[in-house]
């Protein structure tokens, strides 16, 4: 059994969790233990009694710890990428460029610890100093999704222990595998005890006690709408900082000009890669007239070629649906977008058993053409492998329906044109904007995040990740 790390030991749940692959649902990867809120408070306790003493580490004990964690990651990449692809299905390759990622981040944020920067100025008074520095805010709570399990957990461990915060990291309950296996790394790597604690269990149980405790200074989510709305609540009723990641519902504009190619890799790559499960997904295709019937006959060309299959076998381009739930709203909203007068040009059929005769939650990929901007499909995330075309007249039409979402996290443009691509980097309300480009994989160092109802609270990554995880402070010195 795989249990929470607690002030530097290892401790047994209340209860149990089973994971499972979704590639063969007879495979049972481990028991992990489930907290209770008895727990979670320990951890917060220990956080808590930690964080003075490691709110002064030097940078090169922090430095060091972190570059470790990284090249430990890096090192083990196939391994950990074996496990990730076994408990999430994503395909091998994509899960280890995930661990890939998550280790470049450790990297990146061993340096940031070396770097944090400051201000030193003079006052609009005489003989009077001025100084502007960065500190710590205390104990974060780390919420994560289950759709990038190693990777988002370390976009949010590395800086918050960088910048010199103490962590209570809940990981997703369905995918807990990857989360441990970085507790493990972490464990091992120097942290004094009580710096950095894995708690893994219920959102309803350890989640809420992250939100409410107030102890903890500042909480950082990355999950569905309806789970953020409650953490923005919880902390803005306790006055605690707080950050959310949320869904998405991601165009993808094709124009007449692009390069047809470029438009369908970019498509199907960012619409049905890693099961359609990312928040940057491209779900909405915003195709114009003079293209639309060619391009929706590529796609369904290129879509045919697609193997879905194991998510750990070779050639596999779409592993399995990450569980029966998810599966059951992939298939649910095909239905909706049929009721609402779309055609499913391609794919939506359920596969029960993989080419080995494993059962698993096998989905083709579906494209539907034909929908309209009001209809649910268009506006309501599925986080699956399910895309939706609308048919534009022009680039100012197909700005105007990219834009008509309540989301705002990312969003592309194929075209080979200068001034609709420079015109749509400046007024797509996105918070990434990719030209020729997946909508969906992200470089490392730079700001993550998005607007509307996609984001809320300072960027994650990069340099601008020191917003959420320090708070300024401005001392005045007269000599
Ligand atoms: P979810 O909201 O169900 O769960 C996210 C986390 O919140 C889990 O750890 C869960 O246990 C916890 N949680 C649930 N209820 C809670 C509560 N009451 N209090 C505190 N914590 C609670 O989301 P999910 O299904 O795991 O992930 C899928 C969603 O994540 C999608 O909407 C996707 O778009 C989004 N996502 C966003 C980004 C981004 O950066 N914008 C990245 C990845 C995933």
């Amino acid at each position: 059994m795989f249990k929470n790390l607690i002030n530097g030991e290892w401790l047994e749940g209340q209860s149990v969790s089973r994971n499972i692959n979704p590639s063969d649902t007879r495979d049972l990867i481990g028991e992990y233990a489930q907290a209770d809120a008895a727990q979670a408070d320990l951890a917060i306790t220990a956080a808590t009694a930690a964080f003075p003493a490691w709110s002064l580490s030097t940078p090169q004990q922090r430095f060091d710890i972190l570059d470790a964690v990284g090249a430990e990651i890096l090192a083990r990449r196939a391994e950990l990428g074996d496990l990730l692809a076994r408990e999430e299905g994503k395909t091998l390759p994509e899960a280890i460029g995930e661990v890939v990622r998550a280790g470049n981040i450790f990297k990146f944020f061993a340096g940031e610890a070396l770097r944090p920067g400051g201000e030193s100025l003079p006052s609009v008074r005489p003989g009077v100093g001025v100084e502007v520095t960065r500190e710590a805010i205390g104990v974060v709570g780390l919420i994560t999704p289950w759709n990038f399990p190693i990777a988002i957990p370390a976009w949010k461990i590395a800086p918050a222990l960088a910048y010199g915060n103490c962590v209570v990291f809940k990981p997703a309950d369905l995918v807990p595998g990857s989360a441990w296996a970085l507790a493990e790394i972490l464990s091992r790597a120097g942290l004094p005890a009580g710096v950095f604690n894995l708690v893994m269990g219920r959102g309803s149980v350890v989640g809420e006690k992250l939100l409410h405790d107030t102890r903890v200074a500042a909480v950082s989510f990355t999950g569905s709408v309806a789970t953020g709305q409650k953490v923005a609540a919880a902390c803005v009723s306790r006055m605690a900082k707080f950050q959310l990641e949320m869904g998405g519902k991601n165009p993808m504009i094709v124009l007449d000009d692009a390069d047809l190619g470029v438009a369908v890799n970019a498509a199907v790559n960012s619409g049905f890669f890693s099961t359609g499960q990312r928040c940057t997904a491209s779900s909405r295709l915003i195709v114009t007239e003079g293209i639309h019937d060619r391009f929706i006959a590529a796609m369904v060309e290129k879509m045919k070629t697609l193997k879905i299959d194991d998510a750990r076998k070779a050639g596999t381009d779409i592993g399995p649906v990450v569980d029966a739930s998810q599966l059951g709203q992939d298939v649910d909203y095909i239905g909706i977008a049929k009721g609402e007068g779309g055609t499913l040009a391609q794919g939506g059929e359920r596969i029960e058993t993989n080419a080995d005769g494993a059962p698993g939650f096998y989905l083709t990929p579906a494209l539907i053409t034909g929908t309209t901007p009001e209809m649910r499909i268009n506006r309501e995330e599925v986080f699956g492998p399910v895309v939706s075309v609308l048919r534009a007249r022009d680039y100012e039409h197909a700005l105007a329906l990219s834009n008509d979402t309540p989301f705002g996290l990312a969003a592309g443009i194929a075209t080979t044109s200068l001034k609709h691509a420079t015109h749509f980097k400046r007024h797509s309300q996105a918070g990434m904007v990719m030209v020729n480009l997946p909508t969906a994989g992200v470089d490392y160092h730079v700001p993550f995040g998005g607007r509307k109802g996609s984001s809320y609270g300072p960027r994650e990554q990069g340099r601008h990740a020191a917003e959420f995880y320090t708070t300024v402070k401005t001392a005045y010195t007269q000599a």
